[in-house]
C-alpha cells in the first residue's frame, strides 16, 4: 500500500471578501479548508473540482475566518478543529499546543502552535513534514496581525515561535496585505535590499492578480519588521525617530505595532 504521507497535495488560495484567503488543501478527491469565512466560496471551489470536504481547520474566532461553518456543516458532516481557548460554536475538536492532529485521508499531520496576541486563543497549524504554516491573522506577508487581545510580550513570544521554524517553511497567511505592509517596512528600513526586491517581485504578482502568498519564514525574517525587532538597524532607526527610549526589542515591537495601526 502506498504511504499516505507521500501523497501529492495541492494548496490553493480561495479569495474571499476584500482581501481574505481561505486555504484549500486537496489530493484530487478530498479537501481540507482553513478558516472558511465564506461557505459559498468554498462550495463553489469544491464543486468545480469535484472535491469532497474532509475537515475544517480554524485559527481563531473572528467572523471572516469562521462565518462559513454553519452552512458547510449543513452540507458536509466533517470534523472542525479549532482553538481550545477561543470559544467558537461548531468546533468538534478543540486543540491547543502539543495536541496531535492528523488528517488521515490526506496523510497530513500538523503540529498545533499556541500563538496568542491577535486573539487570546489564536493557534497556527504547522505541517512539519511538508514545511507548511497556516498562521491565520498572526503573521502576514511583511506584517503581523493587530494586537487585539495581547501585550507586546505575548505577541513577540508568538512571533518568535514562527521565526524558529525552518527558513524554507511556506507561510500561508489569511490576508493579502503584503504590499501595504512592505510600504511600512520601507519606513523602518528604507535601504534594506531584500525589502526593495520583495516590493518589486510582489508588485509584479499583484499586477497579474496573483497572491503574494505563500511566502517563506526565511523571507519574512529578512523583510518583516515585526520579526526584525532585534536587528540593530531597526532599533537604531526607531531610536532616531524618537519612538523608543532604549534598544529593547519588545519596545521596538510595540512602537512599530502602534505606528502601523495609524499608518496609511
Ligand atoms: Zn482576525
Amino acid at each position: 500500500m502506498a504511504d499516505l504521507s507521500e501523497q501529492t497535495l495541492n494548496v490553493t488560495a480561495l479569495p474571499a471578501f476584500n482581501d481574505n484567503y481561505i486555504w484549500l488543501i486537496d489530493n484530487g478527491t478530498l479537501a481540507v479548508v482553513i478558516d472558511p469565512g465564506d461557505a459559498a466560496v468554498v462550495m463553489t471551489a469544491l464543486q468545480k473540482r469535484n472535491l469532497s470536504l474532509n475537515a475544517i481547520l480554524l485559527t481563531h474566532r473572528h467572523d471572516d475566518h469562521i462565518g462559513g461553518i454553519p452552512r458547510l456543516l449543513s452540507e458536509y458532516d466533517v470534523p472542525v478543529y479549532g482553538p481550545k481557548n477561543d470559544e467558537i460554536i461548531g468546533v468538534s475538536h478543540p486543540v491547543e499546543e502539543g495536541d496531535p492532529l492528523t488528517i488521515e485521508a490526506l496523510g497530513l499531520s500538523f503540529t498545533v502552535l499556541d500563538v496568542p496576541g491577535h486573539t487570546h486563543g489564536h493557534i497556527a497549524y504547522y505541517a512539519r513534514m511538508r514545511r507548511w504554516l497556516f498562521c491565520g491573522d498572526m503573521l502576514f506577508g511583511a506584517g503581523c496581525g493587530r494586537m487585539f487581545e495581547g501585550t507586546p510580550e505575548i505577541m513577540t513570544a508568538s512571533l518568535d515561535k514562527f521565526a524558529a521554524l525552518p527558513d524554507d517553511t511556506l507561510v500561508f497567511a489569511a490576508h493579502e496585505y503584503t504590499l501595504s505592509n512592505l510600504k511600512f517596512a520601507l519606513e523602518i528600513e528604507p535601504d534594506n535590499p531584500d525589502i526593495i526586491r520583495r516590493v518589486q517581485e510582489d508588485s509584479a504578482r499583484r499586477d497579474k492578480n496573483q497572491p503574494t502568498l505563500p511566502s517563506t519564514i526565511g523571507l519574512e525574517k529578512k523583510t518583516n519588521p515585526f520579526l526584525r525587532n532585534r536587528e540593530p538597524d531597526v532599533l537604531e532607526r526607531l531610536l532616531t525617530l524618537g519612538l523608543i527610549k532604549d534598544k529593547k526589542p519588545v519596545d521596538a515591537f510595540a512602537a512599530m505595532r502602534e505606528w502601523k495601526n495609524i499608518y496609511r
